[in-house]
């Protein structure tokens, strides 16, 4: 018997109303590292939704005429009881994921306790407009309000993380949720609803409804009293749900794929540029919306930066994800291995080079995780701009290295895919990284760093990377509804 098979079977249960409440079927969740099924998530469907969203509907008048000050205590109450059970969100994100203990440890959870805190402090710091004509006697000033019960479906990549990174500005601004997480990593959004009642969380304020996306995520979609949508995960879902919502003219946030470039320019400081540019490429194995897939490196310190750089990804420690020296754990699932690994495959017969990684180099697995879905860290040179490795969004631990001459022409290449997430840039030329920035087509650009964020700022993606923007002032404008208001004496 492996592992996951000696332990405890796991059974969710949907969270309605304040209730734990079981479901007529449920779905296989599995350990990502053994290849085992190790837990059951409701499959949800009309029925569940429906009861949801009564009871985020009930829920909504007294939590909406809550203030500022006491939904942000309990937003922070809830943020302190994860911080206190952290140890266990990062175990069990580890196991439903496949990330490693020390990225759920160091990332995810911190950050799942940290959104709660940052959105129960920014609610009590928003300001609305007011303006005067003095000449009509009249003032002008706007108000905003909660907009009702907000509809949350989040990926599978950085479960807790995303999905509180939703529920917080949601609830902190007064409306009712139900959430789905995905059917894949259901598991700490499960643990998160033991705490709703102790933080103070009033019954049908936040309601988990488990599921797949056609079933469960749909009835949500299209739902008539469930007037707005915020979505993350990938592009072709969101095509799906903005066709699905538009009988209903819903308000959607959508937050999805990337393509995204990190452009080295030859004055670039390697020392710093190699290690963050590792970390954007394979971080999560590679399953992060902002990871690095396109590395444009001018063509003075190619084969340097190369040479280097794969030297580097060799040294990656792929294996058992609870072992605090691995570097890289498992994909989310045996599917997703084998498209990750079919883009190396294409890319060999276009004629690239694999340096490292997936077929090159062998992956010795300690004893109870040869089934897990790991690959090792593959880097891929000499690939054609018009490739599919180039083009799609591969969402794993495979990353390609190509050479350019000139800024003109990276800034091209970099914006030549349908995407436009995040990029990064790398040069000691402040002239040069302001000027490049600009003319990216990205909703983020890093220059020289990666993934520091601020959440005051705006997150979010153009062009099919996504439509709209979260953050502290754009949450808070998705979140609410604005009224102006004409006063004459
Ligand atoms: P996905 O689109 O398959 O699923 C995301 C969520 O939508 C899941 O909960 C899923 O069950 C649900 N869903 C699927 N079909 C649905 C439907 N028809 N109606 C309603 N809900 C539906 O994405 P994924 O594979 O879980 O996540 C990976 C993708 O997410 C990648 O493309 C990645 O880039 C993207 N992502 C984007 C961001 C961002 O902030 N821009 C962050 C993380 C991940």
């Amino acid at each position: 018997p492996t592992m996951a098979h000696s332990k405890a079977h796991l059974v969710l249960e949907n969270f309605i109303g304040g209730k734990f409440l079981p479901c007529s079927s449920y779905i296989d969740s599995y350990n990502p590292s053994t290849g085992d099924v190790y837990c059951s998530v409701p499959d949800s469907g009309k029925e569940e939704v429906e009861a949801a969203v009564k009871a985020a509907k009930d829920a909504f008048p007294v939590w909406s005429s809550k203030s500022p000050l006491e939904r942000s205590q309990i937003l922070n109450k809830l943020a302190d009881l994860i911080e206190h059970d952290l140890e266990a969100f990062a175990q069990a994100e580890s196991k439903d994921q496949g990330k490693t203990i020390m990225f759920a440890r160091t990332v995810d959870i911190p950050r799942a306790v940290y959104n709660f805190r940052f959105f129960a402090s920014s609610i009590l710091h928003h300001t609305t407009e007011c303006t005067e004509m003095a000449t009509m006697g009249c003032v002008h000033y706007t108000s905003r309000a909660p907009v009702g019960v907000a509809g949350l479906i989040s990926p599978w990549n950085l479960p807790l993380y995303l999905l509180t990174w939703k529920i917080a500005p949601a609830i902190a601004c007064g409306n009712t949720v139900v959430a789905k997480p995905s059917e894949m990593t259901s598991v700490t959004a499960w643990m998160m609803c033991k705490l709703l009642d102790k933080a103070g969380v009033p019954h049908g304020v936040v309601n988990m409804v488990f599921g797949t996306g056609t079933k469960a995520g749909e009835a949500l979609v299209c739902h008539p009293d469930v007037p707005l949508i915020s979505f993350t995960g990938s592009t072709l879902t969101a095509q799906r749900i903005m066709e699905k919502s538009a009988p209903h003219c819903k308000r959607l946030s959508l937050e999805l794929g990337g393509k995204n470039p990190a452009i080295v320019f030859d004055d670039a400081n390697l020392t710093q540029c190699i290690p963050t540019t590792l970390r954007s490429s394979f971080a999560n194995q590679g399953e992060i919306c902002l990871c690095t897939s396109r590395i444009f490196v001018q063509r003075g310190i190619y084969s340097e930066f190369l040479k280097r750089f794969v030297a580097e990804a060799k040294k990656w420690k792929v294996g058992n994800p609870s072992d605090p020296t691995v570097d890289m754990g498992a994909l989310i699932s045996k599917e997703h291995l084998e498209k990750v690994r079919s883009y190396v495959k294409k890319a060999q017969a276009e004629g690239a080079r694999v340096l490292c990684g997936e077929g090159v180099d062998s992956l010795a697995l300690p004893t109870g995780y040869e089934k897990g879905y790991f690959m090792l860290p593959t880097v891929i040179a000499e690939v054609k701009d018009e490739s599919c490795c180039m083009q799609e969004e591969i969402f794993g631990p495979v990353t390609c290295v190509v050479a350019f001459d000139t800024e003109e022409e990276v800034i091209k290449r970099a914006n030549s895919v349908k995407y436009g997430l995040a990029a990064t840039v790398w040069s000691s030329n402040v002239g040069r990284v302001h000027r490049v920035a600009q003319r990216l087509q990205s909703g983020l650009v890093w220059t020289n760093c990666w993934l520091v964020r601020d959440l005051n700022l705006p997150f979010g993606g153009m062009k099919a990377s996504g439509i709209g923007r979260e953050g502290a002032k754009d949450s808070y404008e998705f979140f609410t509804e604005v009224k102006t208001i004409t006063i004459k004496h």
